[in-house]
């Protein structure tokens, strides 16, 4: 099985193709040709963490730190919703305050009041406790995403401090107290990491099927200049492989798991103008247009040359929309495009 996957992650060419094309077989006949939406909130980049390939790290002393109010997001979503999102997934460094805790439980109860329930809520707020996770999911989140970043426990001591904040093993924890609690859970990881290699990568789709995901985001991994990873860019692949390489892991893990949510993430439109459409055609079925206000996405800074866009949130709809009919696809207004795993399960 490694070995396959290890082959399969090899390829390219017409083999590449070839696995494109099944992956997208695969993808028609399980979740069909409907994209869902998530509008990304990125809500806050204050974070408590040190992460060596992050960008909001808390040593980055070159941010500028902002934290979008209670208004701020449910204006957000109350436009998000009337443009016919379906749901809307909120990102934030890792904070674990009380008054950060209620302000995350005080956005969901409103935003599913104001939307008298319609919206769907993604969190993806870090490492919290159970107790925290419980109290989001009773307030009315929908589901979690916590990328495991590799499940290599090797690499991911490499890519972080030293220290029980960052250990692979709460990360782990986490993300069971997430399936406990009975969240639609996500997970994913970063591709062409210095260090990692196919056999990592394999490992890290078989990782996701094993834990029995329901839903995954997983991007090529960017340079940032102001990390202490940035040392090793030499090690990366060029930006056009390392772009193919996340394609066919979405290609495969779309085959490992066919009914599963796997989005076209931002990174991917980082390194290809395409980048998330041509995710699309490889078996994702979920799109995350950001819809975070413009004076914070260039702080919001993960990676460098992060993608903004300088059309407002209803004129990239459009283009979105006009893309993906080109390729026979077609956006899935006002659903919330909830896991088919997951409501099968
Ligand atoms: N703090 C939250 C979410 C914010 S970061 C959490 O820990 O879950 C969201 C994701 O961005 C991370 O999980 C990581 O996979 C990704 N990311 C961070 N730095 C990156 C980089 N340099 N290149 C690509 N992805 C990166």
């Amino acid at each position: 099985m490694i070995n396959d996957l290890i082959n399969d992650l090899s390829a390219s060419g017409e083999e590449q193709k070839a696995l494109f094309n099944k992956a997208a077989e695969v993808k028609l006949n399980n979740v069909g040709n409907i994209v869902y939406l998530r509008g990304l909130i990125e809500m806050s980049n204050i974070c408590e963490k040190d992460c060596y390939y992050c960008g909001i790290r808390k040593s980055n002393k070159n941010n500028i730190r902002y934290s979008l109010t209670l208004e701020e997001v449910i204006d957000l979503i109350r436009k998000a919703h009337n443009l016919g999102y379906g749901s809307v997934a909120i990102q934030t460094g890792e904070v674990s305050t009380k008054s950060f805790i209620s302000k995350i439980e005080k956005i969901v109860r409103e935003s599913k009041k104001i939307t008298k329930n319609q919206i769907g809520i993604t969190l993806s707020c870090g490492e919290q406790t159970e107790e925290t996770y419980l109290r989001w999911f009773e307030s009315g989140a929908d589901r979690y995403l916590l990328r495991i970043e590799t499940s290599s426990e090797d690499l991911y001591k490499k890519l972080h401090p030293y220290g029980n904040a960052y250990s692979h093993i709460n990360r782990l924890k986490a993300l069971e107290s997430l399936k406990r609690i009975n969240y639609q859970v996500g997970t994913g990881v970063m591709i062409g990491l210095p260090f990692q290699t196919l056999e990592d990568l394999s490992k890290d789709l078989l990782f996701m099927k094993e834990i029995d995901i329901d839903m995954c985001g997983m991007g090529p991994y960017i340079e940032h200049t102001q990390t202490p990873l940035y040392k090793y860019k030499d090690m990366l692949l060029p930006r056009s492989e390392r772009l193919d390489l996340g394609l066919r892991m979405i290609a495969l893990l779309r085959i490992l798991m066919n009914d599963i949510n796997i989005a076209s993430t931002t990174a991917l439109q980082t390194l290809d103008k395409y980048g998330r459409v041509r995710a699309i055609l490889a078996g994702a079925n979920v799109l995350m247009p950001n819809i975070t206000p413009d004076k914070h996405k260039k702080d919001y800074n993960l990676y460098d040359n992060k993608p903004i866009s300088n059309r407002n949130n209803e004129d990239e709809l459009t283009e979105l929309d006009q893309q993906m009919s080109l390729i026979g696809h077609k956006i899935g207004y006002f659903n919330q495009g909830n896991s088919m795993h997951y409501t099968a399960r």
